[in-house]
């Protein structure tokens, strides 16, 4: 094994929440390395939604003419389709606040990914690609670097003030540093691209049903030669994925098949990539932190794709994680949890109202007469703008977690 010299920072996992706070530390003059173990660019399985608000904190890392360039599509909000054939619109421009702008956008991960990446690498941020890291080093529970392993390479061990993982649902520091927990609903997901599909507009449609729900979201514009192309993502509970072993996109494609708005509309000659599989989701870890160590991004927690919020998630994450390392940093000496608390207390005040949103809908979906009903009764009183704001970060969780507003939605 190879010691090699120090970073300040070590950041594990270079997708938008790794990318980003490794983009604001180095910018503040921190020597970080970035490391992950795909080859970028690389697909990511999710569908590509990206709000008005996730578009301002993009906006601040100074990607998003990029994006847009690249072909991002302009996404005005989303429609939700019950089990029952309910149906709630939410546009974000008509919500009771303005959004930082009318659209927010959809765009494939392969480009906002490397995006993200190029931003962080002209910040001063230092990027290894296809290195795996083992797992962290621990001294008297501590954390201080991470042994990585470059494909075909010998392992190395790389010391770090302060290591932060961001390495997803699927994070090793997070389990290394214990509290992390899969629980209820245990969902999968299959995502796959989509040329030619007939009936989009700029609204991502999601159709819940029975036991399971799929979404709907164009991420290009057709062009004179070219299709639109759309990402449909399909979640449904673990049990039901054993079918799918050996043939995901068969699974996939039969299954979708069960969603009265989908069906017969999605063909296997119209996939433009394979089937990418993930899950299961409902991850939380209890200890984010911890000396020489924190979690941000899906390391630290993400519960279920429906409120298509985990990349602003994972950006806001991004910006609390890099304000609690400069502080901590800026101490010399190794890095304490103690340094690093004001993290935790961050993160709770910006994400606790998001989390119980994200439960009330994920459980809600568990009971589809009482989902369908509150999609109807919504829909009545033209309240679901208010719901997609609210879900989408621009208003306060507060404006729908409230008794007047709940009562609205069930009575
Ligand atoms: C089906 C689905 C649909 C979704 N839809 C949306 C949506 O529409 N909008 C939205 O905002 N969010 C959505 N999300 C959530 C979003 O994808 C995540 O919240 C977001 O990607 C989190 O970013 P991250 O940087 O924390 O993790 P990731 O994007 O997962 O990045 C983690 C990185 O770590 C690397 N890595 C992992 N382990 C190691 C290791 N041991 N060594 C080195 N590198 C490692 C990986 O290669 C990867 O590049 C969806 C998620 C799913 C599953």
């Amino acid at each position: 094994m190879k010691a090699s010299r120090g970073s300040e920072v070590l950041i594990i996992g270079a997708g938008p929440a790794g990318a980003a706070t490794a983009w604001h530390l180095a910018r503040a003059g921190i020597r970080v390395l970035l490391v992950d173990r795909a080859r970028f660019p690389r697909d990511k399985p999710c569908s590509e939604y990206l709000s008005p608000e996730a578009v301002r904190l993009l906006d601040q890392l100074g990607v998003v003419e990029d994006l847009e360039a690249a072909g991002a599509a302009p996404l005005h909000g989303s429609t939700v389709h019950g089990p029952d054939g309910a149906a709630l619109t939410g546009r974000f421009a008509a919500a009771p606040v303005a959004p930082f702008r009318a659209t927010g956008l959809a765009v494939s991960r392969r480009i906002l990914d490397a995006r993200l990446l190029a931003a962080a690498l002209a910040a001063g941020a230092e990027f290894r690609e296809a290195t795996l890291v083992d797992g962290p080093i621990l001294e008297s529970g501590a954390v201080t670097g991470a042994v990585l392993r470059a494909a075909g390479g010998p392992s190395e061990v790389i010391r770090a003030r302060l290591t932060i993982g961001a390495d997803g649902l699927h994070s090793r520091l997070a389990r290394a540093l214990g509290g992390r927990r899969h629980g209820r609903p245990a969902r999968m997901a299959f995502v796959a691209h989509v040329a030619g599909l007939a009936g989009l507009d700029g609204l991502a449609a999601m159709h819940v049903g029975r036991d399971g729900y799929a979404g709907v979201n164009r991420i290009t514009l057709a062009t004179s030669g070219a299709p639109a192309i759309a990402n449909v993502a399909l979640v449904v509970p673990v049990e039901r994925t054993r079918r799918a072993a050996g043939d995901p996109t068969r699974f996939f494609l039969e299954t979708l098949e069960e969603f009265p708005g989908l069906r017969g509309r999605i063909r296997r000659e119209a996939l433009v990539r394979p089937v990418l599989v993930t899950g299961p989701f409902a991850a939380r870890s209890q200890r984010v932190l911890c000396d020489g160590a924190l979690l941000v991004g899906d390391a630290a927690e993400f519960f279920d794709p429906f409120t298509g919020d985990g990349i602003h998630a994972a950006l806001k994450g991004a910006s609390l994680a890099s304000h609690a390392a400069l502080i901590a940093l800026a101490t010399p000496g190794p890095v304490t949890a103690r340094s690093l608390a004001g993290y935790r207390r961050a993160r709770l005040s910006a994400f606790l109202g998001k989390w119980t949103i994200e439960r009330v809908v994920g459980y809600g979906m568990l009971a589809p007469p009482l989902f369908d009903r509150a999609l109807r009764r919504l829909a009545l009183r033209d309240l679901g703008h208010t719901f997609v704001a609210a879900t989408a970060d621009y208003i306060p969780a507060s404006a729908v977690l409230n008794p007047w507003f709940l009562c609205r939605m069930i009575l």
